[in-house]
């Protein structure tokens, strides 16, 4: 084989494509691999962006998955700044932007999403903060001094976390958002709106039930307009309404997709050779017995290590449940299941609103959990959304503490 021709191809070198290496490695000491990722620096841990990074706790040094090294010791070649533009699964080869061509024998898709941009007159205005990379942030960061003002857009994940962190580096924060209260997919309306005074109470001003019409610039600031006709003027816009995935790809090549790529328990996509893992895999999640897609850390690096396994020769079905968690503000969780509001819940509190576990449940059967502020619990609430049995709200109280 020439040089272009690798044993395994991974397209994106985000939390997926990184624990893919380690998963190849497991099962495969030798085979080549390479890694190929548009962004321009070594893969990272995305959580810290909108956290740690913030609040101190951790520095942009400590944010990479591993080391140069690592990729050299585990003789992986990794392109960054390059991104690949066309997969041929019949000859088996992907082409990248600098018009060179690889062959490979295994190939995953581990392309992540990017940030949906908002379908409104200067929606991509320049200096708008869609919030999702390394780049975003240390721009972000530059921008961010002390006595800023910043609108954000959207009280989801992204958002609120965003909201949170730059509040507490002292910038003035407006939130807008439709939504009657915060991250109101997940949250009980009583959490929601507990956190959501809570936000108040810490300086943000907090635009519910409300949307941004336009963006404009009077000099090095923006205006927001909103749908009710306000008019915001702020120095900074950060914007986290959710992602787009980008599809063309693995459509080109001929796999079958949905909200994502389709894949069987074993991560592999709809022809033979080919694999996603992470945001873009649209999985079959057993225990739930759903097919979806899941946006979270904890996912993405299993799938990726399973998917790398299951590419070395391994046949290990993905029957993991993974977990996610947030931190805004002192508010911190861990949640695992259908965390889904529009689902029955009972909420265990131990301190209201702060401190104790809100449980989901479908025809009686508890299908996710939210450990909020109480730790290292989500593998027992794994264990009971397994066991599916139906429970009332007095078999719940006490369950996980
Ligand atoms: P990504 O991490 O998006 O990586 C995909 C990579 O592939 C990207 O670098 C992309 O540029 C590259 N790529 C795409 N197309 C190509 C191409 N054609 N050629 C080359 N490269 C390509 N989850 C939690 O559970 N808890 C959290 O607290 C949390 N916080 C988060 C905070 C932020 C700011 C963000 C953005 C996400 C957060 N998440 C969190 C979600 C989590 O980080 C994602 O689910 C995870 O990063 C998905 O990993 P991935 O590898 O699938 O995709």
């Amino acid at each position: 084989m020439g040089s272009l021709s690798y044993k395994y191809v991974i397209v994106g070198g985000g939390l997926a494509g990184a624990s893919a290496v380690e998963g190849i490695r497991e099962g495969d000491r030798n085979g080549s691999i390479l890694l190929i990722n548009n962004e321009k620096h070594l893969p990272y841990d995305r959580p810290p962006l909108s956290k740690k990074l913030w609040s101190g706790k951790k520095t942009v040094e400590e944010i990479f998955l591993h080391k140069k090294e690592f990729y050299e010791r585990t003789n992986v070649a990794l392109t960054i700044g390059v991104t690949a533009t066309a997969v041929d699964v019949k000859n088996k080869t992907v082409t990248d932007d600098q018009g060179r061509t690889y062959a490979f024998q295994k190939l995953l898709f581990a392309t992540g999403a990017a940030p949906r941009i908002l379908p409104v007159h200067g929606g991509t205005l320049d200096g708008i903060c869609y919030f999702r990379t390394l780049d975003d942030y240390l721009r972000l960061r530059k921008e961010a001094s002390e006595g800023k003002s910043a609108v954000v857009v959207g009280g989801g994940f992204i958002g609120s976390e965003m909201a949170a962190a730059l509040a507490v580096n002292k910038i003035d924060v407006t939130m807008i958002f439709p939504e009657p209260y915060l991250v109101n997919r997940v949250f009980p309306e009583s959490l929601g709106r507990a956190l959501q005074e809570q936000y108040r109470s810490r300086g943000v001003k907090i635009l519910a039930g409300e949307r941004p019409s336009a963006f404009s610039k009077a000099g090095n600031r923006f205006v927001t307009y909103t749908v009710s006709g306000k008019k915001i003027e702020s120095d900074l816009v950060v914007v986290g309404v959710g992602i787009a995935l980008s599809l063309e790809l693995p459509r080109q090549a001929g796999l079958q997709t949905a909200t994502g790529i389709i894949v069987d328990e074993l991560l592999q996509a709809s022809l033979p050779d080919i694999y996603a893992a992470g945001d873009i895999a649209f999985f079959p999640y057993s225990v739930l017995g759903k097919q979806t897609r899941v946006e979270h850390w904890d996912n993405a690096v299993n799938q990726g290590k399973y998917a790398g396994g299951n590419m070395a020769g391994g046949r290990e079905p993905y029957m993991y449940m993974p977990y996610f968690f947030s931190d805004l503000f002192e508010f911190g969780y861990e949640a695992v299941g259908d965390v889904d509001a529009s689902l029955e819940t009972f909420a265990d509190w131990q301190k209201e609103n702060d401190t104790g576990v809100i449980y989901y449940l479908k025809d009686g059967k508890v299908r996710g959990a939210m450990m909020c502020n109480v730790w290292d619990r989500v593998e027992a609430a794994r264990q009971l959304i397994r066991k599916a049995e139906r429970v009332t709200p007095e078999d719940l109280r006490g369950a996980i503490r």
